[in-house]
């Protein structure tokens, strides 16, 4: 006995069914079902998305993931992009077998601001370098500390000349211990208390005179 689809009365001699509904209609019906626009969080300083909690760089696949994000049933593969939409065949197993469409989604860009923009903006620092001594060799750390800090997401927030030398914020303490430790520059340290977290725990910003 061949069904035939409630919708366009077409048979199941004809076409392949999908539960009461001919593969054509149901692909029909699974395209309307899914979302027309989604929403992708991107950074307005620095332009990366969110991607499961995290700001990336956007690229194919992380353009591709912030949209599978969004689909719990279905799998996503990104076929093409523009600034305003993306195409993607997205699927799904039912229980006839996978239905896939290609379809074309709408983005809503909505403004965040990533973590590391917002202690840039204001001026989060947790460790200050006070460089003294020889202005080469000053230099010469500045640059190894800007090249170490690009290079683990983190950042220098401030510089400042002061009493001859320079005064070296930095947005991470863990980098800053790390880095006097691999140069082997014998700071002598000071701490100052900056406040306390949210469990309650101090909070120090640690000082490293680095005599060069
Ligand atoms: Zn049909
Ligand atoms: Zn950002």
């Amino acid at each position: 006995m061949p069904k035939y689809c409630p919708t366009c009365n077409r048979s199941s001699a004809e076409l392949r069914f999908y539960g009461s509904f001919c593969e054509e209609c149901s692909r029909k019906k699974f395209s309307e079902a899914l979302a027309d626009s989604i929403e992708i969080t991107r950074c307005k300083e620095c332009l990366k998305i969110r991607v499961k909690g995290q700001f990336t760089a956007e690229n194919d696949n992380s353009l591709e993931k912030a949209v599978q994000q969004l689909f719990r049933k279905q799998d996503i593969k990104l076929m093409g992009r523009s600034p305003k939409e993306v195409l993607v065949y997205i699927s799904e197993d039912t229980g006839d077998g996978r239905l896939s469409v290609e379809k074309r989604i709408k983005l809503k860009h909505v403004k965040a601001l990533c973590e590391r923009c917002y202690k840039i903006k204001c001026n989060y620092y947790e460790a200050m370098f006070q460089l003294r001594g020889d202005s080469s060799r000053i230099s010469k750390v500045i640059r190894h500390v800007e090249a170490l800090f690009e290079r683990n997401n983190e950042f220098i927030s401030k510089m400042e000349s002061k009493d001859g030398g320079i005064d070296l914020y930095l947005s991470s303490k863990r980098l800053a211990s790390e880095f006097v430790a691999y140069y082997k520059l014998y700071p002598k340290m000071s701490y100052t208390l900056s406040g306390q977290d949210r469990s309650g725990k101090k909070v120090y910003k640690n000082t490293y005179a680095i005599h060069l």
